[in-house]
């Protein structure tokens, strides 16, 4: 955010969000960032266990992944209002009903990032689309998944509770999908709580 301030303040020259190049003064990402990500072609289909549909706005891959790492590690959260416009602009409006719900990180992760890049994914898209915003999901331990093996991953699944009311149609999002196993570990501890459509939604998808 300082850096934005700075840019704001017309310290800084403006600098694409993905690639670092310089940028129009308005604009998160430039030019050929922005005819880039347009090119790139959502993802849809059914859902890991527990999840009715699944969409990605994109495959985790050149402008969309260096958005998501400017998101979650340089903390540039405009990038979030992006992301959320970009699903807004693509994903099939049969999808974005119901309640936002977002999923849940490590709070150990929290602690130490200091925000939550999901969160922040789903505040943004919950304002935009206004629809509800409802965190109602909980996780518990430290279980990182950044640097995981997959198998490791998928034999592991986070342990995820629910608290207070949980709405019955539940639209999940999060920054980047990878192996599902987070999504289905949700669904499974929202099912429990009453929820009955539990669909998902991402900015990236690991392919
Ligand atoms: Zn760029």
């Amino acid at each position: 955010m300082k850096i934005l301030h700075a840019v704001a303040a017309g310290i800084l020259p403006p600098l694409c969000a993905a690639c670092g190049r310089s940028c129009r003064p308005e604009a998160m990402v430039c030019t050929r960032c922005s005819r880039r990500l347009a090119a790139a072609a959502p993802l849809a289909g059914q859902g890991p266990p527990g999840i009715d549909r699944v969409w990605s706005s994109a495959p985790h891959d050149g402008v969309a992944r260096d958005l998501v790492t400017a998101l979650k590690f340089r903390r540039l959260l405009p990038v979030a209002g992006l992301m959320a416009e970009r699903i807004h602009w693509l994903a099939p409006a049969g999808l974005l009903t119901g309640a936002i719900v977002p999923v849940p990180t490590a709070p150990l992760r929290t602690l130490t990032r200091g925000f939550d890049p999901a969160g922040e994914l789903a505040a943004a898209l919950a304002e935009r689309l206004e629809m509800p915003l409802e965190p109602c999901l909980i996780r518990k331990g430290g279980g990182r998944q950044v640097g995981k093996r997959r198998a490791q991953r998928l034999a592991r699944p986070p342990r995820i509770h629910t608290r207070g009311e949980v709405p019955r149609s539940v639209l999940l999002v999060d920054d980047v999908l990878t192996t599902g196993a987070t999504l289905s570990a949700c669904a499974r501890a929202l099912r429990e709580a009453g929820a009955v459509r539990v669909a998902a939604i991402t900015f990236a998808r690991r392919l």
